[in-house]
């Protein structure tokens, strides 16, 4: 007799929701908030509104405004990076990231067509691809980031409406290992601005093409997002949530970047990943223990917005940022699931990702091998 098919366990978010889910504002997170210094003037009628709703957020928001700007540590290496920034943004404008669908539409099975899709978003240069069904809680419900009411974008607080928007493609793109491990240096912010740079011109890219084949699609990418990108990663299949508030990846452990493109084309979904990174992140503190400024939990999980999960804190970590000028990235470096893509770390994280007591020991191992970490000295073309 064949056994009963069991349902299986998904992994974080859709197992850990517990409670109602309230829509986050983008105005309210700390980039967004720190456009107030940047774009806004000290007189704008957006900085007087926002602080009259947020009082609680002014005195840190002023604070930061004052210190080391990010991408400030290395002046004359500044350009290396802001190059990709200064084209992210212009991709982020709304003639790139949305469009008109074309009148005639290409009609595929739901497997076909997501096939074709996962397989153009590898061609623009995703390094993983995976669908899931877009759950309106992780729909920002007000644009917050928009170049200090860029024309080419939309408007500071306007109400977001992607409800025709069915499914969600996510697309990881793994970050240079060997970048990265100059963290909290200038290094770090050259790993993430690649990262951020290809992802952005593959998700344009993509919502372009289900756009030709005559359907809604909207690219969500660095400069330019409408979902909270990570719950919408879990919901694709391509990793878990973890301790340091990051996604976990099987491939590249904490080392990648996402972006996203929404649309109402019918697609075939991908299954949770489940591998192990609940109770793998239960025993193991490493990112806890070296994050300089305290901002990733040590204890359990907390309910939080409808969600138990470990609770970074964002305006610690952000902080720390602005000590070198840099977006840091020791936990990324330091995490047992960031490994090269070898044939032997690939064997490690296939056990790894079975729940039990091996993963301590695991961990044990890790702490013992790799140490505290120590930045390396970054590659020769950065510095004199
Ligand atoms: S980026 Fe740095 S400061 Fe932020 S959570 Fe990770 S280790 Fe901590
Ligand atoms: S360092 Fe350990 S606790 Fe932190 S995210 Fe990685 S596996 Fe989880």
């Amino acid at each position: 007799m064949r056994n009963k098919p069991t349902a299986k366990k998904p992994p974080t978010y859709q197992n850990d929701i517990i409670g109602s889910i309230k829509r986050i504002d983008e105005r309210t997170i700390v980039f967004a908030r720190q456009d107030l210094f940047r774009y806004f003037g000290k007189e704008s009628a957006q900085r007087a509104q926002y602080y009259d709703e947020h009082p609680e957020n002014q005195a840190y928001d002023e604070k930061i405004s004052k210190k080391k700007p990010l991408g400030n540590y290395n002046k004359k290496d500044s350009p290396m990076f802001a190059a990709q920034f200064l084209l992210m943004d212009r991709v982020g404008a709304e003639s790139f990231v949305d469009g008109v669908p074309n009148k005639i539409r290409s009609h595929f099975s739901e497997t076909k067509a997501a096939e074709k899709v996962k397989s153009m978003a590898k061609l623009y240069g995703a390094d993983l691809v995976g669908i899931g069904l877009l759950k309106k809680e992780w729909v920002y419900s007000n644009v917050g980031c928009c170049l200090g009411n860029n024309p080419a974008y939309k408007s500071w607080g306007e109400p977001i409406d992607l409800k025709n928007h069915s499914h969600a493609v996510t697309m990881g793109f793994k970050m240079s290992r060997e970048l990265l491990s100059g963290a909290p240096y200038f290094s770090t912010l050259l790993a993430s601005s690649q990262a951020y740079a290809k992802s952005a011109w593959t998700a344009v890219q993509l919502a372009a093409y289900i756009r030709q084949m005559g359907y809604e699609a909207r690219a969500h990418h660095f400069s330019n997002y409408q979902v909270l990108a990570v719950p919408v990663a879990v919901d694709c299949g391509l990793g878990e949530l973890s301790r340091a508030g990051y996604l976990i990846t099987k491939e590249f452990g904490l080392g990648v970047r996402l972006s996203i493109v929404t649309t109402d084309m019918p697609l075939a979904q991908d299954p949770p990943a489940d591998i192990g990174v609940q109770s793998f992140c239960a025993q193991c503190k490493i990112c806890a223990d070296q994050c300089p400024s305290g901002a990733i939990p040590k204890g359990e999980k907390i309910l939080h917005n409808g969600v138990m999960k470990w609770k970074l804190d964002e305006e610690k970590c952000y902080a720390y940022w602005h000590v070198n000028g840099t977006d840091c990235g020791i936990c990324m470096t330091v995490c047992p699931w960031t490994k090269p893509t070898t044939k032997i770390h690939r064997i490690i994280a296939d056990i790894a990702s079975i729940e039990g007591i091996h993963q301590k020991w695991m961990v044990e191992a890790e702490k013992l091998v790799y140490g505290l970490h120590n930045p390396k000295t970054p590659p020769d073309f950065i510095g004199d």
